[in-house]
């Protein structure tokens, strides 16, 4: 397993799981109900959550549109590059749009733009 993961799914994940959290939040203010301050704090950090994870979805919708659309060379599948390097959606392999940067040392771990697998957990520091 590669210790990355692409930047746009880890974002989305994220909002995903403030949702989560906000409906579970809203879901302990019910057992509240009897101490009608608690239960309002409850909703009203639920619904921040909520909103909060909104803006995060509309956040990736910026950010994919600036996004540039790339077909991994290592599974074949249609992915997103946002930044100078990301890894790919499916299989996590760095990817990098800077020609500049291929087999370049800028970043331990984006370093290496290879086709292989065999490097899985070799990270060179
Ligand atoms: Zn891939």
């Amino acid at each position: 397993m590669k210790p990355y993961k692409n930047k746009i799914n880890r974002i989305r994940s994220f909002a995903l799981s403030l949702i989560f959290i906000g409906v579970v939040i809203m879901y302990a203010g019910i057992f509240f109900r009897k101490y009608e301050i608690i239960m309002l704090i409850f909703m009203a950090l639920g619904v921040l959550c909520i909103v909060a994870s909104t803006i995060t979805y509309a956040w990736i919708g910026a950010i994919s549109t600036r996004a540039a659309q790339v077909v991994c060379p290592e599974c074949g599948g249609l992915t997103k590059i946002v930044g100078r390097v990301d890894m790919c959606g499916h299989c996590r392999e760095p990817l990098t749009m800077d020609p500049l940067l291929e087999g370049k040392e800028f970043d331990e771990s984006y370093n290496k733009p290879s086709k292989s697998r065999s490097n899985k957990n070799s990270t060179s520091h």
